[in-house]
């Protein structure tokens, strides 16, 4: 049967829709300063291919519209995202040939964005999943013809920098001053949502739809929404989402909602099964506060307990030492699908022992500023 159209509703991660449009007339503003002629510059880091729009540069999107960068990238900052993309390659264990296309834009953000991650999707209807583009390149044996583009047909995601953050571009987490804001850490975060720590939830009762030219109507999840588990009304815990066979398509897969999305609600994920059928839960739950936030509610983790804080957190405390990716994340990452390298014994270890004085700083200095991103 032929598809003619999948409609859905965009999705912004970090920002919401009109804080995007503010960031536009921002940017805007300062257009009559721009070059006549800027090359975009595209380099290959690992498993990524990375366009840096510098200051003047559209990136021009059918699906997320154009975004113009005001500034130009430094070899300094080139270094940072190669850092950034280069330790998830190396966490990241893959037999694909494909890339990870992402632009990066630097934008004049709305206050208290430190940066902004804009994921695309491919929807498998063999497995009923919406993959990101980092999940379909990496993972999912590539951009398989079976895959439905949900984004206009594009490729290439969007990273929004901001221009009026204190980042630190430098090396050496040592270097880190107690105003600054690590720009590394914030780019292995935006990059996580590009690796599929996203949702579709919208703050609506019940996920999205793509709707099929007939009619029809299969449920938008991302990987990380399969794994949801929350209480149902009798107390029990329960998968939200439940794999149905497809009564119109034979061999697809739809997803059914199981219990209805409200803010505030604790949401678990799921890292397995037991024989019995008991759920094995990660020590990470989903961010969920009590009042929804476009692109924010849903899209990041926390940890349930007194765990460490992942860096896949909704926001990051000024001054504090470079963020990487937690074990609980790790193990959470397997259970998205991905086979991941454990990082060397040795980098944990050092990881560890600047984690705790990175606390310390962080408690004492939080007033000075802990930023969405
Ligand atoms: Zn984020």
């Amino acid at each position: 049967m032929i598809i003619k159209t999948i409609e859905f509703f965009g999705m912004f991660t970090d920002m919401t829709k009109t804080n995007w449009k503010r960031a536009l007339i921002c940017v805007g503003a300062g257009l009559l300063t721009l070059p006549a002629f800027a090359a975009v510059e595209t380099v290959t880091y690992g498993n990524f291919e990375v366009s840096f729009y510098g200051n003047g540069d559209v990136f021009s999107s059918n699906h997320w519209g154009n975004h113009s960068s005001s500034q130009d990238w430094t070899q300094e900052v080139k270094d940072c995202v190669g850092r950034a993309l280069n330790y998830w390659s190396d966490v990241i264990v893959t037999d694909s040939t494909e890339k990870v296309k992402v632009a990066f834009v630097w934008q004049e953000l709305v206050s208290g964005a430190l940066g902004g991650a804009s994921p695309l999707y491919y929807w498998n209807p063999y497995s009923g999943v919406c993959y990101s583009n980092g999940e379909a390149a990496l993972r999912e044996h590539a951009y398989s013809s079976a895959y439905y583009n949900l984004s206009n047909k594009e490729t290439t995601s969007l990273v929004r920098i901001s221009t009026n953050a204190n980042f630190y571009y430098g090396e050496s987490e040592t270097g880190i001053t107690y105003v600054q804001y690590d720009l590394q850490s914030v780019l292995v975060h935006e990059i996580g949502h590009i690796m599929g720590f996203d949702s579709f939830c919208d703050g609506d009762p019940t996920w999205g739809n793509l709707t099929m030219s007939n009619g029809d109507t299969f449920t938008a999840v991302t990987t990380l929404d399969t794994l949801l588990v929350t209480e149902n009304a009798n107390g029990e815990l329960v998968s939200v989402f439940e794999a149905k066979n497809s009564v119109d398509y034979p061999g697809w897969v739809n997803y059914e909602q199981t219990v209805e999305f409200s803010a505030g609600k604790e949401y678990f994920l799921k890292t397995g099964e037991t024989d019995s059928g008991e759920l094995q839960l990660s020590t990470l739950k989903v961010y969920n506060p009590t009042k929804y936030s476009a692109g924010s509610s849903m899209s990041h983790v926390e940890a349930t307990g007194t765990g460490e804080e992942p860096q896949m957190s909704y926001a990051i405390a000024n001054g504090k030492i470079r963020r990487e990716l937690t074990s609980d994340e790790l193990t959470l990452l397997r259970a998205m699908g991905w086979t991941v390298a454990v990082p060397e014994p040795s980098a944990f270890g050092l990881l560890a022992g600047t984690f705790a004085l990175a606390l310390a700083v962080g408690s004492r200095r939080r007033k000075r500023g802990k930023e969405k991103f």
